[in-house]
């Protein structure tokens, strides 16, 4: 009765709705079941690449999603794992050495008692120890050491931080000696304190002989002087003062208020026309000069771990997303702090050219936070020879911070070299870039990030390089700057950047056996299939004749791989150049917001870079989860790209394959040969337009299909299809979901699906081999079962 009576009027209507939606919930949820499927045959094909790759080249890896937020121990924990993310695009961290580890190279002189040696020739019979480990153990063996000599055990803080940070030769003269001896009488150092840090000046000295600003750092007497004046006129430049006003100049060194470093930088920095010395050389020079003496005291000085107070550990952490790590210790760092000379010993006694092109550093940044950006402008201020440094570019992509408009312009007003390019529209790091290099006058573009800091000599050993071959483009080691405590870390020599399916950068080291095999020394340049993106030069020319990078890439990510591949292809080479290093705050997130998606921006830039340079290949990327971009309606339009290409007659990407990156797996099908079928124990022959089954036979080219990146069963050019419960050959699109198959999912490992289909759809062989036709999955039916002879990747 009552059932009745709701299936009267009004009641029939709702009845019928109800009975519609749970029909529809029930399709609803099939569909999702199928979506899920692909969802995690994405997944799976992923981690296949992963062990794959591991298997491989047998390298380990730290890679990190900025997403996450990783703390150091965990990073040094799972040093040989690494991590992905489905959207995983983004560039990560090299490979660290664990516990800030340096390299300590003290001068030990058992010929002392008592007597303060300041000058090299003094120091007969020393002993050169060097000693490796982190800050605790170095101390312990410092210690350990003087006590051996002196019979003296205490070392005071002081001395300790002075001595731990001997890794730093370029840094300590310019601590001026008379402050030192000062501040180690006042403090009632024993002597042989005192005269371990003097030695380590000696040191530092000795290994910086040929260096010009060290020379009138030491030129306190004018005598001395004027055969520096003589150098400086004939192997760097000439000053647009008369010789006696530099005399003059220089004899005010003498007066101990004034800061010698200061009054050098000032004398180098008011040259003006450059005489060059074609041919000569010097050696690099390891220089390191501000404008204020250092505090050894300070806060993270020397590179050190620095940490936050109890009572400030909520600004701390409050401050956090200002910048993605940091900000609040990072305030408290001088912004011309002295950090370890990370370089391998040879790099300071290497020889280059007199007259290398000069520079011009470009910075884009926005919204960078204001002491990491000041941070990266005085490392490059104060360790560039003044003569190689055209410019400092400031590229502003728009900005919305305060600080960063007219404070930036005041403090920036005081360095003549500095520039700001403030751009009215947010451009993204890519154009922001390209701007930044119209403006440039220097003969090469050095672009950094915002958030680096650049070690002593980096500079010249990058223009050296372009200098014998302007098709060079060179990157300095990128080291780690804790983005917790803001310490400056080494990274593990022998590593370049390389990239993974689907074009996903990382790092990765030279096999051990290669580098025995070919003797590599810690100091040869590096052979990078693809740069990191952040901080490279290149020849400003050459960087116009490669048409600079493609202007429809947007905000961030995939331009390291388009110039990368644009290089290489077209003529240039990649090195990562051990004896620069450079140091580099990895961010766990973008401070910045991305117009569009981040993921979506991203996959754009990455599509049209595969769409341009990859070739055949670029299936390889879009079958590794990338398939939803084969509709290519929204990378925008490649045409001069395309032309760009042509018109440089640039390589393919198989000759990039087997000539650069030969150690990329990269089969260009994921199966191929004959399809077996397991049921009817014949193969599939498509021959004159028509699909049937023979016995199986290697040498009959009928026979032969390849299962693509893209899902299809294809021979040349005709791939199988759908026609309702039939199966046929149809022109192979790329864009046309119904020629997708599932090979081998799970549950029905040997089956063929189709793909997208609300229920699963299998391909089934007749009985007596007479048919092949679309129907019902069955997970144990042989007849739906089929096997390629290779399968290249799971
Ligand atoms: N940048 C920019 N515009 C953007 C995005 C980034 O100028 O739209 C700058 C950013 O401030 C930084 C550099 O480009 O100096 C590289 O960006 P980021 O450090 O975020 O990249 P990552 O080091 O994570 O690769
Ligand atoms: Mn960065």
């Amino acid at each position: 009765m009552r059932l009745r009576k709701y299936l009267r009027g009004n009641g029939r209507v709702l009845a019928f709705v109800f009975i519609a939606s749970v029909i529809w919930l029930f399709f609803d949820i099939a569909a999702l079941r199928i979506s899920m499927n692909e969802a995690n045959q994405d997944l799976k094909e992923r981690e296949i690449v992963l062990k794959q790759g591991r298997r491989k080249d047998n390298v380990e890896h730290v890679f990190k999603n900025p997403l996450q937020k990783v703390n150091k121990r965990d990073l040094f924990k799972n040093s040989n794992r690494f991590e992905r993310k489905v959207d995983q695009v983004y560039r990560k961290w090299p490979k660290v050495r664990p516990e800030n580890q340096t390299k300590v190279n003290l001068i030990v002189n058992s010929n002392v008692k008592g007597t303060i040696i300041s000058i090299p020739e003094k120091i007969n019979q020393s002993k050169t120890v060097d000693i490796y480990g982190n800050v605790n153990s170095i101390t312990a063996k410092i210690n350990k050491i003087k006590a051996a000599v002196n019979g003296q055990t205490e070392a005071n803080p002081y001395v300790r931080a002075h001595l731990l940070t001997k890794a730093l030769p370029a840094v300590h003269h310019k601590i001026h000696p008379s402050v030192l001896k000062e501040e180690s009488v006042k403090k009632g150092h024993h002597i042989n304190d005192t005269l371990a840090m003097l030695q380590n000046e000696v040191h530092a000295d000795v290994s910086l002989q040929n260096n010009l600003i060290n020379e009138l750092l030491k030129t306190v007497d004018s005598d001395k002087a004027n055969n520096i004046l003589d150098y400086t006129v004939k192997h760097v430049s000439t000053f647009n003062k008369t010789k006696p006003d530099i005399i003059k100049n220089l004899s005010e060194l003498k007066d101990p208020a004034r800061n010698p470093a200061e009054e050098a930088v000032r004398v180098l920095h008011s040259t003006s026309v450059q005489v060059r010395r074609s041919g000569g050389h010097h050696k690099v020079m390891a220089l390191d000069v501000t404008d204020r003496p250092r505090d050894p005291r300070a806060v993270g000085q020397f590179g050190q771990p620095a940490s936050v107070p109890r009572d400030k550990e909520l600004e701390s952490r409050r401050r956090w997303s200002e910048g993605f790590f940091n900000v609040f210790l990072s305030e408290q760092i001088p912004i011309d702090r002295a950090i370890p000379d990370t370089r391998p010993q040879i790099c300071s006694e290497n020889l280059v050219h007199d007259d290398l092109p000069s520079t011009s550093v470009i910075f884009c940044f926005v919204d960078e936070v204001w002491s990491t950006l000041l941070r990266s402008v005085h490392s490059v201020l104060n360790r560039s020879p003044p003569h190689l440094l055209k410019e400092i570019i400031l590229v502003d992509d728009c900005s919305t911070k305060d600080y960063l408009m007219e404070q930036l312009d005041v403090y920036m007003s005081q360095f003549p070299k500095v520039r700001i390019i403030r751009l009215k529209e947010r451009q993204g790091l890519i154009r922001a870039r390209i701007t930044g290099a119209a403006a440039a006058t220097g003969e090469v573009l050095t672009f950094l990030d915002s958030h680096i800091e650049c070690n002593v000599g980096w500079l010249e050993p990058l223009l050296e390089r372009i200098y014998l071959d302007h098709k060079k483009v060179v990157c300095p080691v990128i080291e780690v700057i804790s983005d917790k405590d803001m310490s400056y870390m080494l990274v593990d020599n022998f590593q370049r950047g390389i990239f993974r399916w689907p074009l996903v950068f990382g790092w990765s080291a030279l096999p051990q056996e290669y580098i025995r095999k070919n003797q590599v020394k810690d100091s040869d340049p590096i052979r990078c299939p693809v740069m990191a993106g952040g901080l490279f030069s290149i020849d400003k020319n050459y960087f116009y004749e490669l048409g600079a990078y493609d202007p429809g890439l947007d905000v961030w990510g995939g331009e390291n791989m388009e110039i990368s591949f644009k290089i290489w292809m077209c003529g240039g080479e990649i090195e990562i150049i051990p004896c620069s290093r450079v140091g580099h705050i990895f961010r766990g997130d973008n401070p910045y917001k991305f117009p569009k998606n981040r993921v979506k921006t991203v996959e754009r830039n990455l599509a049209r870079v595969a769409e341009v340079w990859l070739d055949e290949y670029k299936e390889l990327f879009y079958g590794h989860g990338y398939h939803h971009l084969l509709d290519k309606t929204e990378i925008g339009n490649l045409t001069e790209q395309i032309e760009l290409r042509k018109k440089l007659k640039c390589n393919s990407f198989k000759w990039y394959l087997e000539n650069v990156y030969p150690d990329l797996d990269a089969p260009l099908v994921k199966a191929e040969g004959l399809i077996f079928s397991v049921g009817t124990r014949k193969c599939l022959v498509f021959h004159r337009d028509i699909l049937f089954f023979d016995k199986c036979d290697l040498s009959n080219k009928s026979q032969h299909f390849s299962y693509t990146w893209l899902r299809m069963l294809r021979q040349n050019t005709s791939c199988l299809a759908p026609q309702e419960k039939k199966i046929i050959m149809e022109p192979c699109e790329s864009t046309k979901p119904h020629l997708r198959w599932i090979h081998k999912s799970k549950g029905l490992e040997e089956h063929v699906m189709l793909e997208g289909h609300s229920r699963s759809k299998c391909l089934e062989a007749g009985v007596k081999a007479d048919s092949i036709f679309l129907t019902d999955c069955d997970p144990v039916n042989n007849f739906q079962k089929w096997q390629f002879t290779h399968y290249y990747a799971e």
